[in-house]
């Protein structure tokens, strides 16, 4: 065969509602769908963890209940597997709470501290050696006249 391998249809019973659907398979225990619209499509209430997100849903689940499996045209990245998670089981997004928004604001704080005049900044500083737009712009000129 060619680079395309041969799809096997294979009609699989989704344990979660007893209905019997034509999957592109079995990997790794899971059932592998295409994409919408094709034979052996996902069927209705599988999505992805992008999916779920975007209804403001997370996986209810550490493990996925079905694959989803498709090929790019792109050389390098010919097959792509995504986990599928089932809607009716998912939960919604967790808020966030003082604690988790004074890390995040702690971290962003540490990706504003200038290296080399040892001060915050209103932007985030660049490169391996943290340097805020001033000083980076001072070491390249610096750096250049060294050069010449
Ligand atoms: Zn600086």
């Amino acid at each position: 065969m060619g680079r395309r391998s041969r799809v096997e249809f294979r009609t699989v019973v989704l344990p979660w509602n007893g209905m019997a659907v034509v999957s592109r398979g079995v990997r790794d225990g899971l059932p592998v769908f295409g994409w919408r619209g094709r034979p052996g499509a996902v069927p209705a209430g599988l999505y992805t963890r992008r999916q779920l997100r975007a209804k403001g849903l997370q996986p209810g689940t550490a493990d996925p209940d079905a694959l989803l499996v498709f090929r790019h045209r792109v050389p390098a990245r010919t097959e792509e597997v995504c986990e599928l998670w089932r809607e009716e089981i998912a939960v919604p997004v967790r808020a966030m709470t003082p604690g988790m928004w004074r890390a995040h604001q702690a971290a962003m704080r540490a990706r504003r501290f200038c290296q080399a005049h040892q001060g915050y900044v209103d932007h985030v500083v660049r490169g391996p050696r943290r340097l805020c737009s001033a000083c980076f712009f001072a070491d390249a000129n610096e750096s250049v006249g060294r050069a010449a």
